[in-house]
C-alpha cells in the first residue's frame, strides 16, 4: 500500500499547546474531576450585552464585505488608534480587518518574508509566532529578554543579520505580562533607523494595563511598523474571532489584502458588526473586566509573595503571572503535569514559551475558584522541595 504524500511543514506542525492543554482541562472537568482552569489565554466574562444586542439586530447583513472589511469599520479602527496612538498617518486605508489578531500576524509574515529570512523574537513568547513564521518560510531566532522581562537592545543588534527582516514586539507580553521599557524602545528605534527590517508589534494586551507608565511601541516612531490588534482580549469577543493590522505602507496593505481575498476572505460580518459596536466604545475594556482583573492580580500576588525559591514579575499587563520555578524544579513541563494529577490546578509549562523552568498561570478565573488553586498550588510548592 502506498503511503500518503504529505507537505513537510506538516513534520513540525503540532497544534498550539495552549489550546491543547485547556482542551484537555475541559474535558477532565467533563468528566467529573475536580480541576481549576489557570490555563485560559481569554478573559472569563462573557462578550459584553450591549455588544451582542447590536449584532443581533444586523443579521440581514450578510453578503461578502471588502477583502479588507467594512468601510466604516475600517475608519473607525483608523480614528481610535490615531487617537489611542497619536499617530496621524493612520487612516482607513492603512486598516486590515481579519479574522482575529492571529491571520493578521501570518498574512504580515506572508508578505515580508522569503523563504530564509530571520524573524527576531525576543522570548520567552507567545506559543503561536514561531509557527506562524515557519509556515511563511522564515527562519526565528529567539532572543532572550534581559531579567526584568524588558528588550536587551544590545543582544538584539547582535542578532541582526543580512537576513533580518522583521523584529516582532509584544507589549504587554503574553506570557509575561510584563511591559517595555521607553528608553529600550527608544534605543531600538534608533538601531533599526537605517534599516529595510519591520517592527511588527502585537498590541494585542494593550487595553489591559495596572500600569500608568505604559509606552506603546507604535508611539516610538519606528521606520518601518506593523501594528497587530484586535478586540479578542479587550472585549471578550475570542470565539467572534476579530483583528486588524495596521500597515504604514499602501503597496504593503494592498499585498496583503491579496493574499487575504484568495484565501480566508473577509472577517464574518457578525464579527465585524461586533468591533464596531465596541468602537462606539473606543474599544475601552468593560469597568467591571479590569476591576475584577485589578481584585485578582493582588490575590495572587497577596498568595504568592513570600514562598520560598519561587519568583515572578508582576505583571503590568495582561492577565498572567509567569512563575520562575527553576529553584524548584529542573522539568516544569513534569511538575504541571505533577500539579495537575495531584491538585487539579493546571498551569502552562514554561516550555509553551521557549521557556523551561517557567509556569504561566491565568488570573481571570472567578474569585473562590482562584482562591482554592492559589492555595493548592502553594501548598504543593511547599511539598515539592
Ligand atoms: N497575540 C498574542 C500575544 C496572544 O496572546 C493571542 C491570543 O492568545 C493572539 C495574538 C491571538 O489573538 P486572536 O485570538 O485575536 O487571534
Amino acid at each position: 500500500m502506498s503511503e500518503r504524500n504529505l507537505a513537510d511543514r506538516l513534520s513540525t506542525m503540532n497544534e498550539s499547546a495552549t489550546l491543547t492543554l485547556n482542551a484537555r482541562v475541559k474535558q477532565m472537568a467533563a468528566e467529573g474531576k475536580q480541576v481549576f482552569n489557570l490555563t485560559a489565554g481569554e478573559l472569563a466574562d462573557d462578550t459584553p450585552e450591549y455588544i451582542r444586542a447590536y449584532v443581533s439586530g444586523t443579521l440581514h447583513v450578510n453578503k461578502y464585505t471588502p477583502v479588507a472589511g467594512i468601510p466604516a469599520l475600517r475608519s473607525q479602527i483608523a480614528d481610535m488608534a490615531r487617537s489611542y496612538y497619536g499617530l496621524d498617518w493612520i487612516k482607513p486605508d492603512n486598516v486590515l480587518v481579519t479574522a482575529g489578531a492571529k491571520p493578521a500576524l501570518y498574512v504580515s509574515f506572508m508578505a515580508l518574508i522569503n523563504p530564509g529570512d530571520e524573524v527576531i523574537v525576543p522570548i520567552p513568547a507567545w506559543v503561536s509566532y514561531n509557527k506562524l513564521v515557519e509556515l511563511a518560510g522564515g527562519n526565528v531566532v529567539e532572543v532572550p529578554l534581559n531579567e526584568d522581562y524588558d528588550l536587551d537592545v544590545a543582544a538584539i543588534a547582535a542578532h541582526i543579520t543580512p537576513k533580518t527582516k522583521v523584529i516582532l514586539l509584544n507589549s504587554p507580553q503574553n506570557p509575561t505580562g510584563a511591559i517595555y521599557s521607553k528608553a529600550s524602545l527608544i534605543k531600538l528605534a534608533e538601531l533599526l533607523k537605517n534599516t529595510g527590517i519591520t517592527v511588527i508589534s502585537d498590541d494585542i494586551y494593550s487595553k489591559l494595563l495596572y500600569t500608568d507608565t505604559f509606552t506603546a511601541v507604535p508611539t516610538i516612531g519606528f521606520k518601518h511598523i506593523i501594528v497587530i490588534s484586535g478586540f479578542s482580549k479587550s472585549q471578550a469577543l475570542t470565539g467572534w474571532r476579530i483583528g486588524y493590522a495596521i500597515v504604514d505602507d499602501l503597496p504593503l496593505i494592498k499585498g496583503m489584502t491579496g493574499i487575504i481575498s484568495h484565501t480566508m476572505g473577509n472577517a464574518a460580518v457578525p464579527s465585524q458588526m461586533a468591533a464596531l459596536a465596541a468602537l462606539e466604545n473606543n474599544d475601552t475594556p468593560p469597568k467591571e473586566t479590569l476591576n475584577k482583573l485589578k481584585v485578582r492580580r493582588t490575590e495572587v500576588l497577596k498568595q504568592l509573595d513570600g514562598i520560598e525559591n519561587l519568583r515572578f514579575h508582576t505583571p503590568e499587563g495582561a492577565f498572567y503571572f509567569f512563575l520562575d520555578l527553576r529553584k524548584i524544579t529542573k522539568d516544569s513541563a513534569k511538575w504541571c503535569e505533577t500539579l495537575l494529577e495531584k491538585t487539579g490546578v493546571a498551569l502552562v509549562p514554561g516550555e509553551a514559551f521557549s521557556a523551561p523552568g517557567f509556569a504561566r498561570l491565568t488570573f481571570v478565573t472567578d474569585d473562590k475558584t482562584l482562591k482554592t488553586a492559589l492555595s493548592k498550588l502553594k501548598a504543593f510548592i511547599n511539598s515539592t522541595y
